[in-house]
């Protein structure tokens, strides 16, 4: 029996991430998915670039911003504080 790789990406949809300039209350740059309504205005975000998922785009922030965290709603998974 041959067993097939089940490993292949399904969502393979390109999204774009932001990182928010200004900190929030807790010293914390939030990473926003392009279109979630909590994004920041404009002139506040950075666009970090595409990534398959949240935590890749977290980590580029963090070069940025150590402490760079997922927004709790467009990035839920990636929301740690
Ligand atoms: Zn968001």
């Amino acid at each position: 029996m041959v067993l097939f790789n089940h490993n292949t990406k399904i969502n393979n949809k390109v999204m774009y991430y932001y990182v928010n300039q200004n900190a929030q209350e807790n010293g914390d740059h939030e990473v926003h998915q392009a279109g979630c309504p909590h994004m920041p205005d404009e002139e506040n975000r950075f666009y970090l670039g595409n990534f398959d998922n949240c935590r890749e785009a977290v980590a580029e922030a963090k070069n940025i911003y150590p402490r760079a965290d997922g927004c709790f709603f467009c990035a839920n998974p990636c929301h740690t504080r």
